[in-house]
């Protein structure tokens, strides 16, 4: 046995109480993560909050923080996160903000026409001079980034420069790259057809590999851009990517096929799994109409064939999910969201069930239920009450 799989097999047999005694610091990037799930994001904060601390203060590590074609609605959920909140991970972590065009005082000041070039006026110079610093540091960017016209990215700009250009600048020199939420994973809503502006995610347009940095794009660490999706990505998923960033601490196995971290965004565990309506799906009870109580896969749930953590993390600090009050899931995370109509039960039965609703119905009707699931045979033959 080698020392990872003995580190694996360490944490896996161990108590919550165990857990929280580790010496953090002193695992493996691989155990790192598995803790973190082990004992929950928040959970995890709370308790090595003074060891990441003293760690991160040590590292002199920044954050850059860029916005393009988006709402800032990511930006306002971490700001909503509690456990811990911003500012107890800027203040207790030590985390450096260097540029953060909501949270920052800079703007981009002009005098007669002529921008004001002092770094501490002015965002454009400030982030200019953090960027020729030649400080370490982590890039997020929040939002889709245009292309157009013709390539050129100025249908997004900020003071004079396109944030296509902005965004290429900053990732030839950050060490992590980090998207947060699924516009600037994806592309998201701005990269929707007919898609306008001809917006693309930082290394994927929907699913296909490319974007703004290129399929073969990897930051200073050596690592493709770690994808946080979600409309808006939960603050937990982002807080503590950044912190295992910071610490240098995540391994080369932890994302995806669509660069997510397999910790949040487990590919082999859908929403629908540990849905709170999971039990009047299984009795074959579903709403047709919206506030019923009971399974929303009518209304277009696409839990089926989202994969994150939700129903477990909970959302609003622990508090609830989309399908706990009345919303479908609308696969926030996805990188297709959003396709086509959200409200419209999805065609088809995913691979899950592995058998496409029309054959079910079909085989449902000549009672030749063999592999059929029975819990998709049960929602094809409503209950009396639906
Ligand atoms: S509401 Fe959605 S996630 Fe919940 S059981 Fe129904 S289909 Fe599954
Ligand atoms: S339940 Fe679905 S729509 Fe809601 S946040 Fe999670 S992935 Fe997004």
């Amino acid at each position: 046995m080698n020392m990872e799989e003995r580190s694996m097999g360490d944490i896996e047999g161990k108590s919550s109480a165990e857990l929280k005694n580790l010496d953090i610091l002193k695992l493996d990037r691989r155990t790192f993560m598995k803790t973190v799930g082990a004992l929950g994001a928040s959970a995890f904060m709370g308790t090595y909050a003074a060891d990441i601390a003293k760690a991160i203060a040590e590292t002199d590590r920044n954050i850059v923080w860029l916005q393009g074609a988006e709402c800032t609605g990511c930006s306002v959920s971490l700001l909503n996160a509690e456990y811990p909140d911003v500012l107890q991970a800027v203040t207790d972590l030590k985390v450096a903000i260097q540029y953060h065009e909501t949270l920052m005082p800079q703007q981009g000041l002009f005098v007669d026409g002529v921008p004001v070039e002092d770094a501490a006026l002015n965002a454009n110079y400030a982030l200019e001079h953090f960027l020729d610093s030649g400080k370490p540091f982590v890039l997020v960017v929040e939002g889709a980034i245009p292309l157009g016209p013709d390539g050129t990215g100025n249908y997004c700009k900020i003071g004079d420069e396109s944030f296509l250009h902005i965004t290429q600048k900053a990732a030839e020199k950050a060490l992590i790259t980090v998207a947060a939420g699924t516009c600037a994973a994806y592309g998201g809503i701005p990269a929707t057809p007919p898609n306008p502006t001809d917006a693309v995610g930082l290394q994927f347009l929907k699913t296909t590999k490319g974007g703004a940095l290129g399929a073969g794009y990897v930051s200073q660490a050596g690592l493709p851009v770690i994808n946080i999706p979600g409309c808006p990505s939960h603050p937990d998923w982002v807080l503590l990517t950044l912190t295992a960033a910071l610490l240098d601490l995540i391994p080369t196995d932890f994302l995806d096929e669509f660069q997510r971290p397999k910790m949040f965004f487990n590919p082999d565990y859908t929403i629908h799994e540990n849905c709170p309506r999971r039990g009047f799906y299984d009795m074959g009870k579903l709403d047709t109409e919206y506030a019923g109580g009971k399974c929303l896969w009518k209304l277009g749930c696409r839990a089926m064939l989202s994969h994150a953590d939700c129903p477990t993390r909970l959302w609003n600090s622990g508090t609830s999910m989309c399908t706990q009050v009345g919303g479908p899931c609308i696969g926030c995370v996805e990188p297709t969201f959003p396709e086509g109509s959200l409200a419209v039960e999805v065609e088809g039965i995913p691979a899950l069930v592995g058998v496409d609703i029309n054959t079910a119905a079909l085989t449902a009707t000549g009672a030749a239920a063999v592999g059929v699931g029975a819990h998709a045979l049960r929602r094809i033959v409503p209950s009396k009450e639906d």
